[in-house]
C-alpha cells in the first residue's frame, strides 16, 4: 500500500481527479494549515503560543519551467518579509526544496535561488533549510547545501536514515555549526540504495542518530516515531547533551500532543509547516506514511453524501 500511495503521489492523472474533489481537501487540512502566506503566518502564531517553533514550506517540487521556479522565489522571498514585519522570525525558518528551485533545469539556477532566499533569510534574521528528496537528487541537493553554506553556513540540509550512504554522510556534515536534520526519508527507494523494512530503517535512524549526537553539529531530530524519541532521549541523557545544542522535528498536524510534550519538558520543538495550493505530492507521502489516515479519507466522502 505505502509504495502504491508514494506511486500514485507522481500520477498527474490521479493528481488532477484529487486536487478536484472537496472531500480531499477537508482531509489535507489536517496536514496544510491553508493556502496563503497569511495561513501559514497563522499556523507559526498558534505554535509559538505553545513555546513550539516552524520550519515553513511552500509546497511544490520538480518544477519543469522557469516560470513555476520564479513563483516559488517569490513566494518564499515574500513570506520571509512578512515574517520580518510580524516579528516572527525567532519562531520561524523555511525549508526548500532544490527541484522547487530549479534543479534538474540547471544546477547553477538552483543554487543562485537557494542563495537568493538564503539572504532574504539571514536579513530578517532566520535561517533556510534544503529538504532531502528522491536518492537520485541525493548528491546535487548535498553538493548545493555545501555550495550555499560557503556563504550562509547556517543552512541546514536533511539526510535520510533509510539511504545506505547515510551513515557517511553524517559523519562528513557532523560538524560544527552545521544544522542537519535526520528523517527516515519519505520516498520509495530501491533495495540497491536503501533499506525497507521498518525496522531496517528504525535501526539505520538509530545509528545515524548517535553519529550526529556524538558530534558537534546541531541535529535535528525529524520523527514521530515514540522508539525512536525515546531512545534519543535516553541517548541525549547519555551524552549529557545540554538542551538547545539540537531539536526535535515533527510534521505539521502529526502528533501535536507530543510536540507540546516535548516542548513542556524545555526540548527545542519544530514543526514543519507547508502551505500553497500543490498538497498533492505531499499529502500522498503522509497517507503513505500512515495508511490509516485512509479511512479519515473515506470517513469524508461518507459525510458528504
Ligand atoms: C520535520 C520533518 C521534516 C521532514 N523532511 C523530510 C525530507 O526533507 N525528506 C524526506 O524524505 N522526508 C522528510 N520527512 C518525512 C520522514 O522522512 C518520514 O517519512 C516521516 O516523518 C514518517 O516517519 P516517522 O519517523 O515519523 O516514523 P513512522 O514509523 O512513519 O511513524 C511513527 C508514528 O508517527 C505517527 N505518524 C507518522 N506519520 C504519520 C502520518 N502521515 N499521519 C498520521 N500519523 C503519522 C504514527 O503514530 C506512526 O505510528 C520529514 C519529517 C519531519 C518530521
Amino acid at each position: 500500500m505505502r509504495r502504491l500511495l508514494i506511486a500514485l503521489s507522481q500520477n498527474p492523472t490521479v493528481k488532477d481527479v484529487a486536487v478536484g474533489f472537496p472531500p480531499a481537501r477537508r482531509v489535507v487540512d489536517r496536514f496544510v494549515p491553508g493556502e496563503s502566506i497569511e495561513d501559514a503566518v497563522g499556523a507559526v502564531r498558534q505554535l509559538a503560543a505553545s513555546g513550539i517553533r516552524a520550519t515553513i514550506d511552500h509546497l511544490g517540487e520538480y518544477a519543469d519551467d522557469r516560470t513555476k521556479v520564479e513563483t516559488q522565489v517569490d513566494t518564499y522571498l515574500a513570506l520571509l518579509e512578512r515574517l520580518g514585519e510580524e516579528h516572527l522570525t525567532d519562531a520561524a525558518e523555511v525549508s526548500i526544496k532544490a527541484s522547487a528551485l530549479g534543479q534538474g533545469i540547471d544546477d547553477d539556477l538552483a543554487l543562485t535561488n537557494a542563495r537568493r532566499i538564503a539572504s532574504a533569510a539571514r536579513e530578517v534574521g532566520t535561517t533556510m533549510t534544503i529538504d532531502a528528496e528522491d536518492h537520485t537528487r541525493t548528491d546535487a541537493t548535498l553538493a548545493l547545501l555545501a555550495a550555499v553554506r560557503q556563504e550562509y553556513p547556517d543552512t541546514g540540509g536533511v539526510l535520510q536514515a533509510m539511504l545506505h550512504r547515510t551513515p557517511d554522510d553524517c559523519r562528513a556534515l557532523a560538524t560544527a555549526g552545521s544544522r542537519i536534520r535526520l528523517c527516515k526519508g519519505a520516498y520509495d527507494e530501491p533495495p540497491s540504495v536503501a533499506h525497507r523494512s521498518p525496522t531496517a530503517i528504525s535501526d539505520a535512524f538509530l545509528t545515524c542518530l548517535r553519529i550526529l549526537l556524538k558530534g558537534d553539529g546541531y541535529p535535528m531530530i525529524a520523527t514521530h516515531d515514540p522508539r525512536l524519541i525515546a531512545a534519543a532521549q535516553a541517548y541525549l541523557d547519555l551524552l549529557d547533551r545540554p538542551k538547545g545544542t539540537y531539536e526535535f522535528q515533527m510534521l505539521y498536524g502529526i502528533r501535536p500532543d507530543e510536540q507540546r510534550r516535548l516542548a513542556a519538558s524545555g526540548h527545542t520543538v519544530r514543526v514543519y509547516v507547508p502551505f500553497g495550493d500543490d498538497w498533492y505530492a505531499y499529502f500522498m507521502r503522509r497517507l503513505a506514511e500512515k495508511p490509516a489516515n485512509l479511512a479519515l479519507l473515506g470517513r469524508a466522502l461518507l459525510s458528504r453524501t
